[in-house]
């Protein structure tokens, strides 16, 4: 592995554990150059998946990408780090086990926003306004009303998220 420091190809594993029940394997490793300490994780993958996105380009899978997008639906919520791996590995290995191995955008959005919304009402209503692409704030309440009618508590969420898709977007 090189090390993304310095570039050197002399890194040695310092320790390896198990996380997310196993299902991963993470290594602490150290640059013998420079002595730079990073992380590697070792998961399963089922399935190589290439993304159709909405204009019909297809470009390849990216968890780190998709990591990044929750990570921003979820930014100042406290949610553990771990459930947030655990999450990200759930709609992962879900896309993987549709049996395609091309998978639009949309199906993409709608699992995550499924998962979000399981995991953090804000992070969900955020993920979901902004990928639903709301252009006019009457859409916007017209969703969180339909919101805080299939969950009965999901009011406070919403409420606090009307700001967020500003922020969210950057
Ligand atoms: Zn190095």
């Amino acid at each position: 592995m090189r090390c993304p420091s310095c570039g050197s190809l002399d890194t040695q594993v310092k320790d390896s554990r198990p996380t997310e029940d196993s299902a991963v394997i993470r290594r602490r490793r150290v640059c013998l150059t420079c002595n730079f300490r990073f992380t590697t994780f070792e998961r399963v993958q089922l399935r190589e998946l290439t993304v159709i996105k909405r204009n019909g380009r297809r470009v390849p899978f990216d968890r780190d990408k998709l990591m990044r997008s929750v990570q921003i639906a979820l930014r100042k919520r406290s949610v553990d780090p771990e459930r947030i791996e655990q999450t990200v590995s759930k709609i992962v290995r879900e896309l993987e086990s549709l049996g395609e191995s091309e998978v639009t955008s949309e199906t993409i959005g709608e699992t995550v926003m499924e998962h979000l919304r399981a995991l953090d009402d804000v992070a969900y209503v955020r993920f979901a306004s902004v990928y639903r692409n709301f252009r006019e704030a009457k859409d916007f309440e017209t969703f969180l009303g339909q919101l805080s009618d299939d969950e009965g508590g999901a009011k406070e969420g919403a409420k606090e998220s009307t700001e967020a898709p500003a922020g969210a977007r950057k």
